[in-house]
């Protein structure tokens, strides 16, 4: 190779380098030129079948040639990576004008709003909401609320039992356990209520759901009778259905209130002529509730001589059912945002 074919190297490179339009012809260019096996290598190996005149001058030239090409390379690289950087910027570019993608909002769930809303009622008239465990010791669920192993009426909460070798652990069938360990845990005057998830060895159809959710009220002081429980039951059941509604209190039976009673409004539908909702009667049992039993006062070293109380337990899902003209339990714990969207109140 002599000067000349030097020159004819020179003038290829440059012109096939300023053809260069993306870094993939780059990357060739400079296998081609630069690279290990490039036509630069190519020219240095020749060296040594030069004569010892030629051998510096040729050389010099290739190495000269070589920095030239390296800074050639260089400028054509910024150049063409500008280019494609402006090409991408441009077809990628964002319409600041274009409206945006509505976003979807989650509402809160019905049974989830019920529970704020009846804790709002009860917090006006002076009870504080307070929340308990969900699996729980038998003691609290059963044998301190009046229930002891054996008691019949144990059988009635279809319980689904944790663990039952040493001590028994279930899932609670209600929210009454919180009774206790509430009174475990203040003197009076108590105040509560308790809302909060239950379970129940059930079969699943449209009135019965294997877990549910409760809300527990209780009152401890001295001197309370039956009249603040229905006074403050049939407030809260106006407050939640209506101002007009006609209240019930009939005798009932519950281990843990002595009396016990089940408490009725009157049917919001037919106004107490009979339909299928009441099942022709006019009335809708909503809940249970009583005067606290001596013995569930006495268990928590309250002096059953000094202090009386009342208490009371209902399903929030029998709540919505009727508030909201449901007809199947199941409709709740089904995720369906048909159903959920449409209780789509700003609660949050
Ligand atoms: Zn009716």
């Amino acid at each position: 190779m002599g000067t000349d074919q030097l020159d004819q190297l020179r003038r290829d490179a440059h012109a096939q380098l300023d053809a260069a339009r993306t870094t993939d012809e780059l990357s060739d260019w400079h296998a081609r030129y630069l690279g290990r096996k490039g036509a630069l290598t190519d020219a240095m190996r020749q060296l040594g079948a030069l004569s010892d005149e030629e051998r510096p001058a040729f050389g010099k030239a290739v190495n000269a040639l070589k920095t030239e090409l390296s800074d050639a390379f260089e400028a054509r690289q910024e150049i063409v990576r500008g280019a494609q950087l402006n090409e991408h910027l441009a077809s990628d570019a964002i319409d600041v004008t274009l409206p945006g993608r509505p976003v979807d909002l989650g509402t809160l769930h019905p049974i989830t709003q019920l529970v704020r809303e009846v804790s709002s009622i009860f917090a006006h008239l002076g009870f504080q909401t307070i929340e308990g465990p969900e699996v729980e010791d038998a003691y609290y669920a059963f044998d301190a609320l009046n229930i002891p192993k054996d008691h019949p009426a144990r059988d009635v909460w279809d319980t689904i039992f944790v663990q039952s070798e040493s001590r028994e652990i279930v899932l609670r069938p209600h929210t009454s356990p919180m009774q206790v360990r509430t009174m475990e845990r203040l003197k009076p005057p108590v105040r509560v209520i308790v809302p909060g998830r239950c379970y129940r060895y059930e079969a699943l159809d449209a009135t019965h759901e294997w877990h549910f959710q409760q809300v527990e009220g209780l009152a401890v002081d001295e001197h309370l009778t039956m009249t603040d429980l229905k006074g403050t039951l049939a407030e809260f059941a106006r407050q939640l259905f209506g101002p007009q509604r006609k209240v019930r209190f009939r005798c009932d039976y519950f281990p843990f209130v002595e009396p016990g009673v089940d408490f009725a409004i009157d049917c919001m539908v037919c106004h107490g002529d009979g339909c299928r909702v009441c099942k022709g009667t006019g009335w809708i049992e909503i809940l249970g509730a009583g005067m606290v039993h001596p013995n569930v006062l006495a268990n928590v070293g309250y002096d059953p001589d000094r202090y009386t109380g009342w208490a009371f337990g209902c399903g929030f899902e029998r709540l919505a059912m009727l508030k909201y003209g449901i007809t199947d339990i199941r409709a709740f714990y089904q995720s369906d945002l048909r159903f959920l969207s449409q209780f789509d109140r700003a609660t949050a």
